[in-house]
């Protein structure tokens, strides 16, 4: 099976252009970040902490985690826009540092990259869950423009509003980049996409040249 590997910091628009892609190629699009955030969810509803280390990979093992398209369910309830929540978002970076969590996650996540074709977003699926992925995008855009995307998506322009986004991107990124399992790094055979200033359809026709010019998949 092949996998196109699409890993960036946050807010760099790796959902939008890797659904694009997947659509392109007629490959299923995985959105890892999403199985993150979903365990934790399920861990702030149950008041599991981050430090609960063995009761959080606990968790992460026994619910029912369903990734379907851009919907994503926990034990059959839809929590795709819970999941978007600023709760959600604030607390996720702490959860997804836990190494057994990861373990959970990864093992899933190798599992559906062997069903089928995929195109695999994340912060760590080129250097870690698919060190072979066919090939590796690492999807950036500075840090204004990605903080000015998610303030549209928010239908403000308040500048107070954007000063809090470029902060809470930057300690996320900062946080994934800290921890020390797996941490989120540019892996040394990505090819750097930068999106800055340049809108999703300029950005996927750059990718799928990139893909064809390796001769795969
Ligand atoms: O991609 P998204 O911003 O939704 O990811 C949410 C969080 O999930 C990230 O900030 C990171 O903590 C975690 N994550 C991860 N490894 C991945 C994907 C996401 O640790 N492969």
């Amino acid at each position: 099976m092949t996998v196109v590997a699409i890993d960036g910091p946050a807010g760099a628009g790796k959902s939008t252009v890797a659904r694009r892609l997947a659509a392109a190629l007629g490959y299923r699009h995985l959105d890892t970040g999403a199985m993150y955030r979903g365990v934790a969810l399920a861990a702030l509803e149950r008041g599991v902490a981050p430090g609960q280390a063995v009761s959080v990979e606990r968790l992460a093992a026994d619910i029912d985690l369903v990734i379907e398209g851009d919907r994503i369910l926990i034990d059959g309830r839809d929590v795709s826009e819970r999941v978007r929540e600023p709760d959600v978002t604030r607390a996720v970076s702490a959860y997804s540092a836990v190494p057994g969590v990861r373990a959970v996650l990864v093992q899933r996540q190798r599992a559906l990259a062997a069903q089928r074709d995929v195109v695999m977003e994340g912060r760590d699926i080129g250097t870690a869950v698919v060190p072979d992925a066919a090939i590796k995008i690492f999807l950036t855009a500075s840090i204004r423009e990605r903080a000015l995307r998610r303030l549209a998506d928010q239908d403000t322009d308040d500048a107070a509003a954007l000063a809090e986004l470029e902060a809470s991107i930057a300690a996320r990124d900062e946080a994934d980049a800290a921890r020390a399992a797996s941490p989120f790094v540019r892996a040394p055979d990505a090819i750097v996409v930068d999106s800055t200033g340049r809108n999703v359809d300029e950005v996927v026709a750059e990718v799928l040249s990139l893909i064809s010019a390796q001769g795969r998949p």
